[in-house]
């Protein structure tokens, strides 16, 4: 432990124990000061939870994980070893997609293999495809410093020779076009630019509105590789929290903020299922819109707390008594038209007639997940934000097109393996998380300007709040969830107390 003992006298409350909320606290406390998490639930790590059913356990949140690093980091820094708690697979094929022609391409981890690959299924040479990946690279080195790793909010981040270099570059980062024609552009073959087109949604846009920018995603899955944590996705929230409580951070589960107190323009404590509890620092995990929603009347949300937000989701869990070979831990079957599709999620806010659709089986890399010769399908589309629709319509018309397409794609009935059936729907994801319109990702990125209009990890308005998680900057995913948790710590740091 290397925390200062000036901190030591410091008390801080984080409401909710999301990855972004678990992370900052092993962070502050490992400075030193006292952290203690409220969090409503009566278990912590937010929307990175699991289910056991009839022998079938689901992850029920995010299925995939990049830039594992970044946990590691957390356990270094408190001078534990990683390996001890929590082990990674590196996937050799990241995920296999169907298309609607029939074409089926396994895409491989490691870029020559892929551009080898990818050069024999799609109409595309391996060297446009190399080209492809280094000018993805170049976007992600010339922005993550300024965009990913920073308060976007200070000054500061501005006077470097980094940015100084992006602001110079900034023809080739892609802002002033979208995607999907970035895409269409680089690749005559469409079934290749809505394989890249596809990344918008690792952050809930959509590739037609999205700018280009964004094609530095498919980046960091190659670079730095897709991993699955042995025992699950749920086992990087756990294996946080054992840490975060071995080192002596304080849970309050059942604990449910009501309010943020504050006085003369500062943040001085937390109304905890109707008591008062007083602190020198709140950072709050929550949605954004939702701890606007905790504060006193006369705080003014800000603006940017009205941005577009990210997509929603259908989610069937379902536990199939059969295995498909030609199935791995990530598959996605494709829609026809995905322009469509898109443009019913986010502009005629219905669900598509022929949604693509996502389908994660971890029993495929941990089988004790599904019982014998049976596999646990976490089947997800993109759906809009929850606006009050009656979900259980829109569910059942769901789930007949989703069979419908699966039929067709795998050659088979699907009802009768199917053994067991949980349906999460946009209006589950908002009351268990509390996020605003049940929106996977906080704010969505379908604005060129998305990176600059995310809410800051400080309030300007009142003293000694903070904010991490995905609705806040950088964005929303694992990685940049912990990312905010770091950029939250290094201002309290900074902070002149
Ligand atoms: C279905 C789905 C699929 C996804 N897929 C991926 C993926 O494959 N890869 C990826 O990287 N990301 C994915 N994501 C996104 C990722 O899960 C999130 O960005 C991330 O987990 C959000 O973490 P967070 O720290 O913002 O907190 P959250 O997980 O949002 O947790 C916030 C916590 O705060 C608590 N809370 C809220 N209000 C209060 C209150 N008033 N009082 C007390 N407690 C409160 C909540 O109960 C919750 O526990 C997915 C998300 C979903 C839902």
């Amino acid at each position: 432990m290397i925390g200062s003992k000036k901190n030591k006298t410091k008390n801080i409350s984080i409401i909710g124990s999301g990855i972004a909320g678990i992370s900052c606290a092993i962070r502050l406390k490992n400075e030193g000061y006292n952290v203690k998490i409220y969090e409503k639930n009566k278990s912590f790590g937010g929307k990175i939870d699991e289910l056991k059913m009839m022998g079938y356990r689901f992850d029920i949140g995010p299925s995939l994980l990049t830039m594992p690093d970044l946990i590691e980091e957390i356990f270094e820094l408190t001078g534990k070893k990683i390996d001890n708690y929590l082990n990674f697979k590196k996937k050799k094929y990241i995920c296999n997609y169907f298309y609607e022609d029939g074409t089926r391409f396994n895409a491989p981890a490691e870029k020559k293999e892929f551009a080898k690959r990818a050069s024999k299924t799609f109409n595309v040479s391996e060297n446009e495809l190399i080209n492809y990946f280094e000018l993805n690279k170049k976007k992600y080195d010339l922005t993550n410093g300024i965009f990913l790793r920073k308060s976007l909010h200070k000054i500061s981040s501005y006077l470097s020779l980094e940015t100084f270099k992006a602001i110079l570059n900034i023809g080739k980062l892609g802002i002033f076009k979208n995607l999907s024609d970035f895409n269409d552009n680089t690749f005559s073959d469409k079934r290749l630019a809505q394989f890249y087109n596809r990344f918008a949604t690792y952050n809930g846009s959509s590739p037609y509105k999205t700018p280009a920018i964004m094609s530095m995603i498919p980046h960091l899955e190659q670079h730095y590789g897709v991993y699955f944590p042995i025992g699950g996705m749920r086992m990087i929230s756990k294996k946080l929290f054992e840490l975060a409580v071995e080192i002596g951070v304080e849970f309050n589960f059942k604990s449910e903020v009501n309010e943020i107190i504050i006085k003369n323009k500062k943040a001085i404590g937390l109304v905890v299922n109707q008591k008062q509890i007083i602190s020198d620092i709140v950072i709050s995990n929550s949605d954004i819109e939702h701890t606007y929603g905790l504060m006193s009347k006369k705080i003014t949300p800000s603006n940017v707390t009205k941005n577009e937000k990210s997509s929603s989701a259908i989610i069937f869990l379902w536990g199939v008594k059969k295995k498909f070979k030609e199935l791995d831990l990530h598959n996605i079957f494709f829609s026809a038209d995905y322009k469509q599709e898109f443009d019913d999620i986010f502009l005629n806010k219905k669900i598509s007639k022929d949604p693509t659709i996502y389908i994660n089986i971890t029993s495929k890399e941990n089988i004790e997940d599904a019982p014998v010769n049976c596999e646990n399908w976490f089947t997800m589309i993109n759906v809009p934000n929850n606006y009050g629709q009656d979900w259980s319509d829109l569910i059942k018309s769901a789930k007949k097109n989703i069979i419908k397409k699966l039929n067709k794609n795998l050659k088979i009935d699907l009802e009768n393996y199917i053994d067991f059936e949980k349906v999460i729907s946009p209006l589950d994801i908002e009351k268990k998380t509390n996020s605003s319109n049940g929106s996977l990702y906080g704010a969505s990125s379908n604005d060129k300007f998305s990176a600059l209009l995310r809410h800051s990890n400080f309030s300007n308005k009142i003293k000694n709040l903070f904010f991490c998680g995905g609705s806040v900057h950088p964005g929303g995913g694992i990685p940049l969830c912990l990312l905010s948790a770091k950029i939250v710590t290094d201002l309290i740091k900074e902070q002149k107390h």
